[in-house]
């Protein structure tokens, strides 16, 4: 990440009639590129390197593991605005596994980034096939969008779902039903 936020800014203050030197805002463009670099730490990140596999020796014959209720807060590309929620993700193991404190890193590192709640859906999957090769993943994720609630008709509270389902979901009702019915249990 460049180190002209600051000034930058500081411009952009001054663009929407503020005055940068009152003293309310005067540390703003300083908190903001420190702000920046915490939030926005997966740009060109391309892949996910922070986990561990695990030979599967726990899990029967597409059997599914599901992690529910996944906080994850990003910013929309279209209007640099939060969006926040949660996300639910599931696989049906090959012959690895990955630690399930890994399942919230990843979601944390797919989110940290100018992105859209479709992408973050879909990146999760296509990170977890990457790592895992797994014989199926489903993800569903919930989320607030301050772009939308901000601005025009304000329909606040109304939550966007997203979902991605590949492999063994794709083709079997039932366990696509019971991925379903757990996320919402
Ligand atoms: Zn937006």
């Amino acid at each position: 990440m460049k180190d002209n936020i600051e000034k930058i800014i500081t411009q952009l203050l001054e663009s929407i009639g503020e005055d940068p030197s009152r003293p309310g805002i005067v540390e703003t463009p300083k908190r903001i590129e420190k702000m920046y670099q915490e939030i926005f730490s997966s740009i060109n990140q391309e892949n996910f390197t922070d986990f561990k596999l695990f030979d599967n020796d726990a899990v029967n014959e597409n059997q599914d593991i599901i992690v529910t209720d996944i906080p994850f807060y990003s910013m929309c590309e279209h209007h640099m605005l939060p969006f926040f929620g949660v996300a639910h993700v599931a696989y049906i193991p090959n012959d690895k596994i990955i630690g399930l404190s890994k399942i919230p890193r990843l979601v944390d590192f797919v989110t940290k980034k100018l992105t859209l709640q479709e992408k973050v859906t879909r990146d999760i999957a296509l990170q977890l096939n990457k790592i895992l090769h797994p014989k199926g993943v489903a993800v569903q994720t919930e989320a607030r969008h301050m772009c939308i609630e901000m601005r025009g008709i304000k329909k606040t509270n109304s939550t966007t779902k997203v979902k991605y389902y590949d492999g063994i979901y794709q083709e079997n009702n039932h366990m696509l039903d019971n991925f379903i019915s757990t996320i919402n249990g």
